[in-house]
């Protein structure tokens, strides 16, 4: 598909030239997504958006070329405005050409739907009504765009949900893939596509134990002419008349036969009658699951059972993918005191650390737990101490002392360390104490330490950069209704909500299900999706639409 991506600063124009030559393409479809008055019941002038503007381009190209591969169209043009964008004017510009209009149309709505949550723009502000478009803001120059792109802008802000997903997504990028053995390669992400060598089955093959004959031979009784096991190869024609006995699974020995099972047939000697004949052939025809060189398991493919098995059926015995992960995973806090112990008054078992290790194993990794002491100096000799070092870690992870107080020294450790520090706080409830750094290929993250905000942060947050680091992809939030109604409190920060995903209905039905604070884990052995509720909203009804991420999820345990 022919794309084209343009992030401008300037107003986007009135006419927009479709592609090619008139009459190339049967549709072309045209969205415009233009800035409304209106934002959470108050007026406003102007939205501000900013973006990474390379980044932004990759994952606009990204998202298109996936999205093409089911709604397949011509061309795509995108062009979206970034700086202030006055009310009434056009924010992003979508124009897609396909030969019918229901590519172009199902290719727009997965795109809209998804650029939110997997493109590095965001709604930086919005302007209230009376405000001066004042220097700060006005338009940012290309220039400056670019200087966000390098990070040096970004580490101040509060993120969006959704701003922290699409930066997590641009910097976790895919580590070198490895070769593995299939008994390696379980839950790792295949880096190559693996097309069928030769074509499935590669002859024809009897699915029946019966006798093989002409397919068109209306000959009432047959001699049985030869003897074929699902382990021979025995090539040779038949003659009208003749029939061979052969087992199920077992090669036919030319092509053009039918099997008569042996249930329908009456045998005497070398003699056969055929007492029934079938409409089917009872033959799996060479190449009918798969043509030699059809794609067989895509790149990017998170290796299953089944996939594995596919993969042992056509010898691909050691697979490129990604890499076993590298964790560390340290504890702060001097009140934590490991579970077999009783509690004195003012401290608290640690539930991170195996929280932290279960939800690691949907994730094949080599994982080092620790604690550290609450005292800056301390807790990096501790780290140096650590073998295998904290060099050879692709992720750092950090439970707790990712706040602002005295003790929390986190964002200073990871500093120390040697990571930019790309975000520290999102607007999310719970969880907004949440840092993301990098470090060349590695990533960091420091999670807030109540078990609850830990859970939350773990499935948006650590385990989106896992997908990307190992080249998959990160979980999506699904679209479903609530079951029960969700009863709080308006809150200004948007809110990550424990809830049952029942899985007995056409549309995931979501209960919400009681928490009392960001400590509290009591609902974790039933939660199995997170459902999103916008800030500021009090209740949600029953049967409301909304928006959830599935988590943990755990076959007949769910
Ligand atoms: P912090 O993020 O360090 O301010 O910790 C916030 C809350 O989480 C405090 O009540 C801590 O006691 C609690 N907490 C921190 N680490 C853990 C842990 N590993 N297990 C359980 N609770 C923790
Ligand atoms: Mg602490």
């Amino acid at each position: 598909m022919e794309i084209e991506i343009q992030l401008t600063d300037r107003a986007i124009a009135e006419t927009i030239l479709p592609p090619g030559q008139p009459g190339a393409v049967g549709a072309w479809l045209e969205f415009r997504g233009v800035v409304r008055s209106e934002e959470n019941g108050r007026t406003i002038r102007a939205l501000e958006y900013e973006a990474y503007p390379e980044m932004a381009g990759r994952e606009i190209r990204r998202l298109l070329q996936k999205i093409s591969a089911r709604h397949p169209c011509r061309a795509a043009k995108v062009i979206h405005r970034v700086g202030v964008i006055p009310a009434g004017e056009t924010a992003i510009y979508v124009g897609v050409a396909s030969p019918h209009r229901g590519e172009a149309i199902a290719l727009l709505a997965e795109f809209m739907d998804r650029l939110k949550q997997d493109v590095p723009i965001w709604k930086r502000r919005a302007i209230a009504d009376g405000a001066r478009l004042c220097a700060e803001h006005q338009p940012q120059r290309p220039s400056n765009v670019q200087a966000a792109a390098a990070g040096s802008a970004t580490t101040a802000a509060l993120r969006s949900l959704d701003e922290a997903r699409a930066e997590i997504r641009s910097r976790s990028r895919p580590l070198p893939a490895v070769r593995a053995s299939l008994a390696e390669a379980l839950g790792r992400v295949l880096r190559e596509t693996i097309c069928a060598p030769e074509d499935l089955p590669p002859v024809d093959r009897s699915t029946r134990d019966g006798y093989a004959i002409h397919a068109d031979d209306a000959s009432k009784t047959f001699s049985v002419v030869d003897t074929i096991h699902a382990a021979d190869w025995k090539p040779r024609q038949l003659k009208t008349g003749e029939a061979v006995r052969v087992a199920t699974g077992a090669a036919l020995p030319c092509g053009a036969l039918r099997v008569v099972m042996q249930e329908h047939i009456e045998r005497d000697g070398d003699k056969l009658r055929v007492v029934r004949r079938e409409n089917s052939t009872n033959v799996r025809l060479r190449g009918e699951e798969v043509r030699q060189g059809q794609p067989l398991v895509p790149a990017g493919t998170k290796l299953n059972a089944g996939a594995l098995a596919i993969l042992a059926t056509v010898g691909n015995v050691n697979p490129l993918v990604s890499p076993r992960l590298r964790i560390l995973h340290f504890t702060t806090g001097n009140e934590i005191v490991t579970p077999d112990q009783t509690p004195k008054p003012g401290q608290i078992r640690d539930s991170n650390s195996i929280l932290i290790r279960g939800l690691l194993q949907n994730f094949p990794c080599d994982v080092e737990q620790g604690h550290l002491p609450e005292n800056f100096e301390a807790a990096m000799l501790e780290i140096a101490a650590r073998k295998p070092g904290i060099e050879n870690a692709d992720v750092l992870l950090v439970s707790g002392g990712a706040s602002v107080g005295e003790k929390d020294f986190t964002r200073a450790l990871l500093e120390q360390l040697g990571f930019e520090i790309v975000f520290s706080q999102i607007n999310l409830r719970p969880g907004r104490p949440l840092i993301f750094g990098v470090n060349g290929p590695r990533v960091a993250f420091g999670l807030p330490g109540n078990p609850l905000s830990h859970f939350v942060c773990f499935h948006f947050a650590v385990a989106a950069a896992l997908a990307c680091l190992t080249g998959g992809e990160p979980p999506e939030f699904l679209r479903g209704q609530l079951g029960k109604k969700l009863d709080d409190k308006p809150c200004p920060r948007e809110t990550l909500w424990p809830a049952r995903w029942e899985w007995n209905a056409a549309t995931p039905r979501l209960r919400p299900l009681a928490w009392a604070s960001s400590g509290d884990i009591t609902c974790l052995t039933a939660a199995n999706a997170l459902v999103r509720v916008p800030a500021n909203c009090a209740s949600l009804d029953d049967g409301a639409k909304v928006d959830f991420l599935p988590v943990a999820a755990m076959i007949g345990g769910g």
